[in-house]
């Protein structure tokens, strides 16, 4: 990270995150049920999920490759072996009361991720990532409707022994705001690396640590450098139930806010885990922070420890959002600007490489970059929106390209109507009459625009170069607006010099 310099009486906001990604596998990690969402409770169970005695679970290999790619696209080391223990805890949402997942060998070690924030670029130490199963799923029923407020809960194993990968990273956050850039970055990369389905609830769940250290006990008047020391005495919180990027953001701010008022009213912080309630803004105090010792992990003997040696080098990763950003600029070249928006989600990119492919790539951009996105901002919606209409979008760069209508007419009148009415491009030009006018028809409606208006005639021959506005405006008028202002300026002036 970039130096960053402290002032005595500065409190330094220290966040570190876990974050729990689902894995995109067909089949959960250790049985056979499929990881299909449904609305039947209790459907995708067998007597593995369900933790019934006797039964063996089986290490699904689709959740290791992933595992695998994940390792690779954040640059961990994965050892050649790797282990499972059993975390022990009793909850109602765990039939074994036992979770199965990795201690001391987990199968990422040491990676890191690249972020920017405000155009500075820093890499966040990931200390390990890990696999684990998903337990169930709780719902609370009547009363508050809360955990402690509700008259019943169900139970639902659907979810339990989904495939996670657990991400750890160091404290290296110092703002809400590096941590909405950072799993931005992270989902992005998950996205393009096909292990991971954004769109489906509760595939990312992120658990926030967050401590307020005061300048003078950190030891360094950097503060991206604090000793671990400094970090250990620290009193954290650790906020969970953050299901986004936003909800990470608002909570850890209040969490800031919060701390940092009890630290100056001279209050201490507790240690302890509290939960975002995402509907009221706030975090609420949960229980005591539970320690290591309390889990009794021991290793999991029904699993022999994995090896992916010798098979981890055959599994490829595709071109990541970083690399894919910086051979845009240099073979397309766009700016940085233009570059990131281009690669911020994988379907965006490759969207504008179709296009530039075949029309200029500056074309491309305008049109992916401004014109697409900025329309789909502004209705609220994504490219994944109109994935079975790219074709039609192309289309339109393609009237553009061949100057059959005008650039204007393109974004304001036909994508507009594409996405607001569902029509297709064509069907639009026919039916607002588009199509570019021909050049006899402007040259025309020039030679009449030149008879109808002498003062203007009158008034450009004697130097007032102004009035040749008012003519274009005049040819505009009978053309309907299809004419090229610029074209038609020159002719009038081609006319004006005879
Ligand atoms: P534990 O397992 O006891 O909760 P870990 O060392 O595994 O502790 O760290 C858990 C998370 O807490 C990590 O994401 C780490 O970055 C974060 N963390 C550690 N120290 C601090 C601190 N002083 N302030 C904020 N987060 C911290
Ligand atoms: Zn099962
Ligand atoms: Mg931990």
């Amino acid at each position: 990270m970039t130096a960053q310099t402290v002032q005595q009486g500065d409190l330094v906001t220290v966040i570190g995150l876990e974050v729990h990604v689902q894995l995109e596998t067909d089949t959960k990690i250790f049985c056979g049920c499929s990881t299909e969402a449904t609305d039947e409770p209790n459907e995708n169970v067998c007597p593995i999920c369900l933790g019934l005695p006797g039964a063996l679970p089986v290490l699904n290999e689709g959740a290791v490759e992933a595992a695998v790619k994940i390792g690779k696209a954040i640059d961990a080391d994965i050892p050649e072996e790797t282990r499972f223990h059993r975390k022990n805890y009793y909850y109602p949402d765990l039939p074994k009361n036992f979770q199965i997942t990795q201690y001391d060998e987990p199968i990422c070690q040491e990676g890191g991720l690249e972020i920017s924030v405000e155009g500075d670029r820093r890499t966040v130490t990931i200390e390990r990532a890990h696999l684990e199963e998903d337990p169930g799923s709780l719902q609370h029923v009547g009363g508050g409707g809360g955990i402690d407020s509700a008259e019943y809960t169900l139970v639902d194993y659907n979810r339990a022994g989904t495939p996670l990968m657990e991400i750890v990273t160091a404290p290296d956050f110092r703002s809400p705001d590096e941590v909405r850039a950072f799993l931005s970055e992270l989902e992005e990369v998950l996205e393009y690396l096909g292990v991971f389905e954004a769109e489906r609830d509760g595939s990312l769940r992120i658990d926030a640590n967050l401590s307020i250290i005061p300048a003078e006990e950190i030891e360094s008047d950097d503060v991206t450098e604090i000793g671990p020391d400094a970090l250990a005495a620290a009193n954290r919180t650790e906020v969970k139930n953050i299901s986004s990027h936003k909800g990470a953001q608002k909570a850890l701010a209040y969490e800031e806010t919060r701390q940092k008022n009890a630290i100056q009213r001279g209050r201490a912080v507790e240690q302890e885990t509290r939960h975002w309630d995402e509907s009221r803004g706030i975090t609420v105090s949960m229980r005591s922070k539970e320690e290591e010792k309390d889990y009794r992990y021991f290793e999991e003997a029904d699993l022999p420890p994995l090896r992916v040696s010798g098979w981890k080098e055959e599994i490829a990763i595709p071109e990541l959002p970083t690399a894919r950003r910086e051979r845009f600029e240099e073979e397309y070249g766009l700016s940085d600007e233009a570059a990131s928006k281009l690669t911020s989600t994988k379907q965006v990119a490759d969207f504008y490489e179709d296009v530039a492919g075949e029309y200029d790539p500056d074309l491309a951009a305008t049109w992916v970059a401004d014109n697409l996105l900025g329309e789909l901002n502004y209705r609220d919606m994504e490219i994944t929106d109109i994935e079975g209409r790219l074709e039609e979008v192309t289309r339109l760069v393609e009237l553009v390209a061949e100057d059959e209508i005008t650039a204007k007419n393109a974004r304001e009148t036909v994508l507009r109507g594409m996405l607001d009415d569902g029509k297709e491009p064509d069907e639009i030009v026919e039916a607002e009459g588009l199509g570019k006018t021909g050049e006899d028809e402007v040259q025309q409606a020039v030679t009449e625009a030149v008879e109808e208006n002498p003062e203007a005639v009158a008034d450009y021959e004697s130097g007032d170069d102004g009035a040749i506005n008012f003519l274009v405006g005049q040819v505009m008028q009978k053309t309907g607006g299809s004419a090229d202002p610029g074209d038609v300026n020159q002719l009038l002036r081609a006319e004006l010099e005879e």
